[in-house]
């Protein structure tokens, strides 16, 4: 018989008692820096290959128990997402695209050889978190705030053997973090990074959330921010080909040669090469691009009259490289940059050091700044939309 399917159906919850709840703290809390605070509670689903999921639980938030010979300490048998839920200004708690998330947590997982399981499951427990914590932590009052989810996955089976593991533990908790809004200031610094520090390539797994396309990004993301910048920005191979910038998705905005139209064009890595993660902000900035500015190739868009004082812009997904940014940047053709992510959500850039040289990103922000605002409508419930599909209420 086919073993046991992950089933929140099953899920069994023992609650914190509420004397022992933790205070809520304050935004302007200093140690909100630090990214340690978690909510009250968490879940946990734990498979084995002989029994397959037993019933997930929901329990106050607690230190994991594992042996010194599991996998995901050894053989980096670990997966992850990155999510949020934020607080509406109509007060409803809403998720972004959430199961794109737990879509793309199965293809981490399948890569990394942790087992599979039904996305829309995962799905309906972090939906039982949130209304469990983040209804509390997320106050009514305080629209705008939001918690971070991070599910993971992790290979636990107690064997120093070099094997796929027959035993993972789903974890699904909440963090808070302060509120980042890397956008209001003058635009992020990066670093392009250089030919020994290459973060993910052809027929590897960049386009997975596994932990092991991150560890090895820390000697190069300190050494950036050392530096005093904010992020590299990861280019791969001889030519320069641009990727994603941190653990955030990459666009500039740029107008082709006369030669080429003279056309205004935002552009992003494509994903075929397998060597950039599929953001579920980058899909939403490429959407929405294509659907609510003045498309190049259809004037009659944008019928909503949003975007209508912005030029026509094509969106295009390809590979390109630094120094095609450098001669835009040189012709006086270079409008804006921006980097897209849940972490750092849209936040234009404001140079890039390339080579000993300072590549300045001049524009005003026009695009990323409309962009932003749709993105921002949606996750958090601002007048007009509010019944937006993508926007998933808790
Ligand atoms: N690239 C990388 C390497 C990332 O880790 C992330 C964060 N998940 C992103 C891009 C942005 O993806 P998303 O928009 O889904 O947060």
């Amino acid at each position: 018989p086919p073993l046991p399917e992950l089933d929140a159906s099953l899920l069994q919850c023992t609650y914190v008692a509420p004397d022992n709840l933790q205070p809520i703290p304050s935004l302007s809390d200093p140690s909100l820096t630090q990214q340690r605070q978690s909510t009250d509670h968490m879940i946990q689903a734990k498979w084995n290959s002989t029994s397959g999921w037993s019933a997930p639980t929901l329990c106050a938030f607690a230190p994991l128990t594992l042996s010194p010979m599991a996998s995901c300490l050894h053989y980096a048998t670990q997966c992850f997402e990155g999510m949020k839920v934020y607080r509406g200004h109509d007060g409803k708690l809403r998720l972004f695209r959430p199961e794109r998330n737990c879509e793309r947590l199965l293809k981490s997982t399948t890569r990394i050889a942790l087992p599979a399981f039904p996305p829309e499951e995962v799905l309906k427990l972090i939906a039982a978190l949130c209304a469990t914590d983040a209804k509390r932590w997320l106050p009514a009052d305080q629209p705008g705030r939001f918690l971070y989810i991070r599910p993971t996955m992790l290979g636990t089976e107690a064997a120093v053997g070099v094997q796929r593991p027959n035993e993972a533990l789903l974890c699904i908790f909440l963090a808070v973090l302060p509120v980042l809004d890397a956008g209001s200031g003058p635009g992020i610094k990066l670093l392009a990074s250089q030919a020994d520090m290459v973060r993910a390539w052809p027929g590897g797994f960049g386009w997975a959330k596994v932990g092991a396309n991150y560890g090895p990004s820390l000697v190069a993301q300190g050494e950036a921010r050392r530096r005093g910048f904010d992020q590299i920005l990861w280019l791969y191979g001889e030519e320069g080909v641009v990727t994603e910038a941190g653990a955030s998705n990459f666009f500039v905005v740029w107008r082709t040669r006369e030669s080429e139209g003279g056309k205004l064009q935002l552009v992003t890595a494509r994903l075929d090469e397998g060597i950039v993660l599929d953001g579920v902000t980058r899909r939403s900035v490429i959407e929405l691009a294509r659907e609510k500015l003045p498309g190049s190739s259809s004037s009659d868009r944008d019928r909503d009259g949003d975007g209508s004082g912005l030029e026509a812009v094509e969106v295009v997904e390809r590979m390109f490289t630094m120094q095609e940014i450098a001669d835009a940047a040189g012709e006086g053709r270079l409008l804006e940059a921006f980097v897209s992510g849940t972490a750092w959500f849209i936040a234009p850039v404001a140079s890039i050091h390339f080579r000993g040289q300072d590549i300045v990103v001049p524009g005003k922000g026009v695009y990323t700044g409309f962009l932003k605002r749709c993105l921002t409508g949606i996750m958090w419930g601002c007048d007009g939309w509010q019944a937006h599909e993508w926007g998933f209420v808790v």
